[in-house]
């Protein structure tokens, strides 16, 4: 699919007079139509929710537009359950799915009424002394092995460290019971970055074969089944993205083919989608501000890996629009990189771009989902502002940049840093 920035020269050279580069952009329009193209997707489920996870883009703002298409919040930490609990979300609407819990914050999990979802069979005794056994409980499934989708290994949960194994959780809602829980879910997360409408229908039907096996098993009715993270968006322009109502429409087949006829089709879904809500939505735009001519061509851009990190770790691609360049011939081939003393601080390698010249804004796409949210301060740089994209079309700061005072303030007990701005 082609891919095409949200936003127009014009309008950067306008956010330029107020608003420097580097910057995270987010479009409030484009938002707002995916979630209501999620929500209209799994319609056909009464108790559906979608469970944003917020460490995708814990920015207040971003989560308040969601909250008002009716989603709900998914937490991992401590500082992301106070930001819920801020924002005043009900209990309710908030999902507490982390691993290797630290007892503090299951007691404030508790204390807000967060939905706990459990990553391991010691959790339940861990959980029972430190905060005591809530009436809802949620346990997370690893199947282990590969995870296929027809002949493709799309994933290896045999390789990763979360959730309870096929024999563990089975016990573990019978212990739950015993201890006086009431209400009971399921959740698990078996591929990320899925670009295949297969991946729920397939997570699906493995769930929903499982909470018939506990409902026979544990005596236990599972009341709701969170498939979790894992819909994934094209970063590149040679994939097509996920049908969302495709994906509704399949896992309600798979929902009607098992649950139904085991008397279990009042189970509510649940995601806890970040990527697919938010990533598309998101623009890094940074400026030229060096070229280098040596072994290969470098564009040098104000933006770092400090801001984006995906590349860095992953070598994961980011698609660049040379903006007001967008019909301009890709005959140049570059090296996009940032500022840091790390060879792997690159946006783009071997790029094909048109022509940059200095000063030209370069947006990079679908950073709006683990984007900002990933960085850091290495090589003493500072995180970006994060800017929205107005439905009516005007840009508003949602979090203004970090400043050399911000970047000293945790040692600044010696009081020599105390006149830094
Ligand atoms: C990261 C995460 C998500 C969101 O994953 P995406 O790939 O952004 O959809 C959801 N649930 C849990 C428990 C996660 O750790």
């Amino acid at each position: 699919m082609e891919k095409k920035p949200f936003i127009t020269l014009e309008k950067l050279k306008e956010i330029d007079k107020t608003y420097p580069t580097p910057y995270h952009i987010y479009d409030e329009k484009g938002i707002r139509e995916n979630a209501r193209r999620l929500n209209e997707a799994f319609s056909w489920n009464k108790g559906f929710k979608e469970y944003f996870a917020v460490k995708a883009t814990p920015n207040p703002y971003i989560l308040n537009i969601l909250k008002e298409e009716g989603c709900g919040v998914d937490c991992s930490s401590l500082t992301e359950l106070m930001m819920a609990d801020k924002l005043n979300y009900d209990g309710t609407d908030i999902m507490f799915s982390s691993n290797d819990t630290p007892a503090e914050e299951f007691v404030y999990a508790r204390k807000i009424n967060a939905t706990i979802n459990l990553d391991d069979f010691t959790h339940i005794d861990f959980l029972k002394d430190c905060a005591g056994i809530p009436e809802t409980i949620s346990l997370r499934y690893n199947p282990g092995g590969v995870f296929k989708i027809s002949n493709n290994i799309m994933d290896n949960p045999g390789d990763a460290k979360y959730g309870l194994t096929h024999d563990q959780i089975i016990e573990g809602y019978k212990k739950l019971k015993e201890l006086g829980a009431k209400k009971f879910g399921m959740h698990s997360f078996l591929a990320s970055n899925t670009v295949t409408n297969e991946y729920y229908p397939t997570l699906a039907k493995t769930l929903f074969e499982l909470a018939v096996e506990i409902k026979e098993k544990a005596g236990v009715e599972i009341s709701f089944i969170n498939l979790s993270g894992g819909v994934g968006i094209p970063y590149t322009p040679d994939k097509e993205p996920n049908d969302i109502k495709i994906i509704g429409k399949k896992v309600k087949e798979v929902y009607d083919e098992v649950l139904v006829p085991a008397g279990l089709g009042e189970v509510s879904i649940f995601t806890e989608l970040g990527r697919f809500m938010l990533a598309p939505y998101g623009h890094l735009v940074t400026k030229a501000i060096h070229e280098k001519h040596t072994h290969k061509e470098y564009i040098g851009v104000d933006a770092c890996a400090a801001n984006l990190m995906r590349p860095a770790i992953y070598g994961a691609y980011h698609h660049i629009t040379v903006a007001g360049k967008e019909d301009a011939p890709c005959d140049h081939k570059y090296d996009v990189v940032g500022s840091l003393c790390e060879n792997c601080d690159k946006f783009a390698i071997d790029r094909m771009l048109p022509k940059i010249d200095m000063g030209d804004f370069l947006v990079i796409h679908d950073t709006g989902a683990h984007g900002f949210s990933m960085g850091y301060n290495y090589n003493g740089r500072l995180r970006s502002a994060e800017l929205l994209l107005k439905e009516d079309g005007s840009v508003s700061m949602i979090r203004r940049a970090e400043t050399p005072k911000d970047y000293f303030a945790t040692f600044d007990f010696t009081g020599i840093f105390d006149d830094i701005k």
